[in-house]
């Protein structure tokens, strides 16, 4: 009986800690302020973990790359990972020990490289 338990139970508890996939920073998977993280707050690289309310076939476990930054209704900032095996994109909210500069470079990339020439704007 112990051995299923165990494995259940293995998968299903909550790990303090978790290492990052990409600079190896141990990472604690909750902020300050208790709320859940799931990317590092150094490089803030994440982990493709599947949800279980997902019909997806099972944990990728690949290494998520931060792509950009999607702020909601309220204000909030969310940073998108795109996930490097299956393409996946996933939001996440940021914490407040995030990295802001990777947050901040994030958030410009997009208006320091436009793909139209910014010139056009002065015809207006
Ligand atoms: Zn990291
Ligand atoms: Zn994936």
């Amino acid at each position: 009986m112990s051995t299923t338990d165990n494995t259940r139970q293995n998968n299903t508890v909550k790990i303090g800690t978790f290492a990052c996939v990409r600079c190896g920073l141990t990472v604690s998977a909750f902020a300050a302020d208790g709320t859940r993280r799931n990317h590092c707050p150094s490089c803030l690289h994440s982990r493709h973990i599947v949800d279980h309310t997902d019909d997806s076939p099972g944990d990728c476990q690949a290494r998520m790359t931060p792509i950009a930054i999607a702020v909601t209704r309220g204000g909030d900032w969310m940073v998108i990972h795109r996930c490097v095996r299956c393409d996946e994109l996933t939001a996440n909210p940021i914490c407040a020990d995030d990295n802001q500069l990777i947050l901040m470079r994030m958030a410009v990339r997009p208006l320091a490289q436009p793909p139209f020439p910014l010139e056009v704007f002065g015809d207006l």
